[in-house]
């Protein structure tokens, strides 16, 4: 069974995601609600999958992003982005991220990513 690590400073969407995914057979690895938690789970948990929030404090999804790949060139990120952050999903995809999503989140638009992504 694959596992995902969940990143969003905001409980309520890591609870969303983690719903879709549990009813999809997959794992929680864990969750993080910052970057710089982002990284120290990752690195414990090598996770197979992880969901990023961009906009979170103390690291953002951009920069945890580009540590772990630094890290774990094989690394599989999809990105979670709000409406208007164009701009920082592209910088995202160029840093090595595998796709994104966008809130609010509808389940058959996560699991097409994560399915890409596994696949
Ligand atoms: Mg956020």
């Amino acid at each position: 069974m694959a596992s995902v690590l969940i990143v969003d400073d905001a409980s309520f969407m890591r609870m969303m995601i983690k719903d879709i995914l549990t009813k999809n057979d997959f794992d929680i690895a864990g969750e993080a609600a910052n970057g710089q938690e982002a990284v120290d789970l990752f690195n414990e948990t090598q996770p197979d999958l992880v969901t990023m929030d961009i906009t979170m404090p103390e690291k953002d999804g951009i920069a945890a992003l580009k540590e772990i790949l630094q890290q774990h060139p094989g690394a599989k990120v999809i990105m979670c982005s709000a409406m208007g952050q164009q701009s920082m999903v592209i910088d995202a995809i160029q840093a090595g991220a595998k796709d994104f999503i966008v809130k609010p989140f509808q389940a058959d638009r996560v699991m097409d990513a994560v399915q890409k992504v596994m696949g």
